[in-house]
This record gives C-alpha cells, structure tokens and sequence, in this order.
C-alpha cells in the first residue's frame, strides 16, 4: 500500500503530502464516512514520516519495504498505535491470552465498548511520554474520536491537554465519522482533513480484494452508501438473504440462519435490517403514487422501529423473521 495506491482519497492524500513539506501538523482530525480509508490514510502517513527510504520521502511516499514500514503495517512498530475498541478491549483484560477463555472474553468485551475512555487516554499519553526508541515520529490514531466527551468527558480534557502541548515529534491523528458531534475545543486545535464517500466502482474493487469469495460483489456495493465497511456488512447479511429462495417460507428461513452466538446473530440482525431499509427507501424514492409512498413510508417507521429492538433484549430471529413477514413483494432486494 502506498498513498498512490489508496483509492478515490485525492484531496486528503494531497494535503497530506504537502503538508509533510512544510511543519508538519501535530494534531489532525480525519474526518468522513467510516470504510472510506481514514485508518489506512493515517497509517500510511505514519509510514511516510518514518520511512528509513529518504528517496521514498522526499516525494511524499512511504517504500513499504523497509523494517519501519513492515513493522507499522503489521501494527508491531511500538511508536505508532491505533487506539480504536480493540486497542482498548487488549488493554483492560483481566485473563491473559493464553487463557483458553481468552477469545470468547474477548468478544464479548468488545462488544461492550462505547467510548474511549481516559483510562486509554491516560496509557498513550505516557507511551507519547516516553523517551523514543528509534529517534522516528510517534503517531496516536485515536479511533471513534467524537466518543471521548462521553460521561464525563475526562477522556476528551486529557486528551486536549496532550494536544494543546505536543511532545515533539509526535503526531495525533483522530478519526470520526461524526465530525458535528466532536467537542468545539478539540476542533479548534485539530487540523481537519475530509474524507469523501467512495464511488460505487472503488467499492467494488476493494470488496473484491478484501473477501474475494463475496457472492455478488456489485450487489453488495449497491448497499454500500460509498464505505467499504457497510458494503462488507451488506455482502454478508445478503448472503443469509439469499441462502432460501423468496417465498412464504423464506422470513422463518433466514432468522434461522442466523449465527449462534448473542453477539454476533444481533449484528447480522442489524445488517439485515439495514439492507431492507435501504432497499425499501429506493422502492420509496422510484415510487411516484401518493397511497404507495405512504404505505412504504409506514414500512421504513417499522423497520427503524425492528432495528432498535434489536439492540435490546429482544431475539434478534424474531425480529427478523417478523420484520421480512411484513414485507411487501414489490420491495426489489437482489
Ligand atoms: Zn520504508
């Protein structure tokens, strides 16, 4: 990978090349749709200060050869981290990974997670203390950045202390996908750079390449609203989709083919539920009937409804099952 190869991000990886000319900036904010390439952006911006290829920097590229960059692409270069809810989930486990019940733990922490907290914040802020190792630039990617205000909001003051006064040679990077909820003080100190959803065929490409076993890539991407990500959840909940042919029988199929676990049959739910809702909005919009609209629109208020009761007790199979029953024969899904 290398800012030449990252797709359809013009503007953010001009600005990031140009920047690396002058001072660079100490605080940025990346902000854009999530799965459009913030976290692969910033890494690889990472890579660039660091790279041991002068030839490489000098025009603003990472080689992606040398022991630096190998390192932080494979996330085991000790001054760049990406703080994120599994950076988060490593640090407050209890049981070690030798544990045999370390993964399921794992999980189902993970899962908790809403917000970084200042204990995190609090951990990078001595690792950004301590003395480098190498002598190369130190690089925070803080992940779900509008979340440190959560609570108490000690996380976002720590957080603003550390970037008010940068340590030298150390970048901090924060990421959101909700730019209008992030605190005005951490706006006003961060360099924003904006991150545009992808076009349809970049999508594409990119599901090809990340899971090359998807079943309709054009399809999945369809569903994707410019991330990656989402067309990733897209793919998979369409497959459960289309595993039962459309017919009476079909709701009661796929809530069956739900995956076991709480967790992940919950999110599968989720994805489920949003491809329905898209593909009900789209029936929406090419609908020009008056009586029509209004009987779609009544669907999209109920499937909002489904998706919330998901995330509470609910069984997300009976959600499913009850939410697909209601489905007009109309609604073009594939
Ligand atoms: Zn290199």
């Amino acid at each position: 990978m290398s800012f030449q190869e990252i797709l359809n991000q013009p503007e953010a990886v001009a600005y990031l090349q140009k920047s690396l000319r002058g001072n660079v900036p100490q605080s940025l904010l990346f902000c854009g749709p999530s799965g459009v390439g913030k976290k692969k952006v910033a890494l690889e911006f990472a890579k660039v200060l660091n790279c041991l290829d002068p030839k490489a920097r000098e025009k603003g590229e990472a080689c992606g050869k040398c022991a630096r960059c190998i390192a932080i692409e494979k996330g085991m270069y000790s001054e760049v981290a990406v703080v994120d809810f599994v950076y988060q989930t490593r640090l407050e486990m209890k049981i070690e990974p030798s544990d045999p019940d370390y993964e399921e733990t794992f999980e189902k922490e993970l899962a908790k997670q809403q917000n970084i907290s200042v204990d995190t914040i609090r951990y990078i802020m001595t690792l950004s203390q301590q003395k480098s190792a190498t002598g190369g630039w130190k690089v925070f990617i803080i992940d779900e950045a509008q979340t440190l205000q959560y609570g108490t909001g000690a996380a976002a003051n720590a957080l603003l202390k550390l970037i008010e006064e940068p340590p030298q040679k150390t970048v901090w990077i924060l990421l959101t996908d909700k730019k209008a909820a992030m605190l005005k003080t951490i706006l006003s100190r961060c360099q924003a750079v904006q991150f545009a959803p992808l076009p349809t065929e970049t999508v594409e490409k990119l599901v090809r390449e990340v899971r090359p076993d998807t079943h309709d890539t054009a399809l999945a991407a369809r569903y994707s609203e410019g991330s990656v990500t989402r067309a990733l959840r897209a793919a998979e909940a369409l497959e459960i989709l289309q595993q039962v042919p459309q017919g009476p029988a079909w709701p009661a199929a796929v809530a069956m083919e739900l995956p076991r676990t709480a967790v992940a049959a919950r999110q599968s739910a989720q994805a489920i539920l949003d491809v329905v809702l898209q593909a009900v909005h789209r029936t929406w919009k090419e609908t020009p009937a008056v009586t029509a609209r209004r009987e779609l629109q009544k669907t999209l208020t109920k499937l909002e409804k489904y998706k919330q009761a998901v995330t509470r007790n609910v069984s997300p199979a009976i959600v499913v099952e009850t939410a697909l029953m209601g489905l007009n024969e109309n609604i073009q899904i594939f």
